[in-house]
């Protein structure tokens, strides 16, 4: 199993970006925002499924989640939040360290929100 791989940038995030983090994981503020305050929670180790990711680290990704929830509400103050993770090339995933997208969301930040994150697939939005 590896645990670090030395040219993953999740693997060597410098401690300054930190926002917050716990036993197994970490969470940053998103590179490249789609939205004020998207952040991106990450496991320590390097891997890049979710679902190979072991109930202890599943339960530290769920816990941060909620945290860093809690710190956006404080900061931001959005109107709603999405939540989301590429797993796999024909999914969209460009790194391949997991990591979970909580993407705080605004009224009015795009015209029509309805679907949510059924939009990975544009025609499919609506319903
Ligand atoms: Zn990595
Ligand atoms: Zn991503």
């Amino acid at each position: 199993m590896e645990t670090i791989n030395e040219k993953c940038p999740f693997c060597n995030m410098s401690n300054e970006n930190i926002i917050i983090q716990n036993k197994h994981c970490y969470a940053i503020f998103d590179k490249y925002p789609v939205n004020k305050g998207h952040m991106l929670i990450i496991p320590f180790r390097h891997f890049d499924n979710y679902f190979d990711a072991t109930k202890e680290e599943k339960v530290s990704i769920l816990d941060l989640i909620d945290e860093a929830k809690e710190f956006l509400d404080k900061k931001f103050k959005p109107d709603g939040y999405n939540i989301g993770v590429n797993i796999g090339k024909y999914a969209g995933q460009t790194i391949f360290h997991v990591h979970i997208h909580l993407i705080p969301r605004y009224k009015g930040d795009m015209e029509n929100p309805k679907g949510g994150v059924r939009g990975v697939i544009p025609g499919k939005m609506a319903y």
